[in-house]
């Protein structure tokens, strides 16, 4: 059925899917980062990083969560086989072979600012054109933005 709520998007819907697509995977491929580094993670302050680590994982998965909410609302499919993760994903994903806090924190801080940029983008591409995704994408760009000073403070302490 046809949405009255979809003609207030001024833009390609299907252009914009893709990227919301492009953005899921990523924040797939962040949660993981952080849950599995939360795990594996050696090293001064350790409680402390794994609790803020445990944090961003759960803020990435509800990041997740808003972003398929806005693609069925858009009529679109949220991306269904993991296996497309690696091929959409902007930022990419970071193996955590080093379990050093510092090389944690530093993959983690080089993920926080690809996707500071991602939602750069999605604000700037919003705005004015479909007020809904872009309070959602600025929203999320806040908390990126606050993700990446959270671990920048973390790894400051430690040196
Ligand atoms: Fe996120
Ligand atoms: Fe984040
Ligand atoms: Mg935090």
């Amino acid at each position: 059925m046809e949405k009255r709520g979809n003609k207030v998007v001024k833009l390609d819907i299907p252009e914009l899917v893709e990227l919301l697509n492009k953005a899921l995977a990523d924040e797939w491929l962040a949660y993981y980062q952080y849950w599995v580094g939360s795990k594996i993670v050696k090293g001064l302050m350790k409680d402390a990083v794994v609790a803020e680590l445990i944090e961003h994982a759960n803020d990435e998965l509800r990041h997740a969560d808003m972003l398929v909410g806005r693609i069925m609302q858009l009529d679109g499919t949220p991306v269904l086989d993991p296996n497309d993760w690696p091929k959409l994903t902007n930022c990419g994903y970071e193996v955590p072979s080093d379990p050093a806090v510092k090389a944690i924190l530093a993959q983690n801080i080089k993920g926080e600012q690809c996707a500071i940029g991602v939602y750069e983008k999605l604000v700037n591409l919003t705005k004015d054109k479909d007020p809904i995704t872009y309070q959602m994408v600025l929203e999320i760009m806040k908390d990126e933005i606050e993700h990446e000073d959270d671990l920048q403070a973390l790894l400051e302490d430690l040196e």
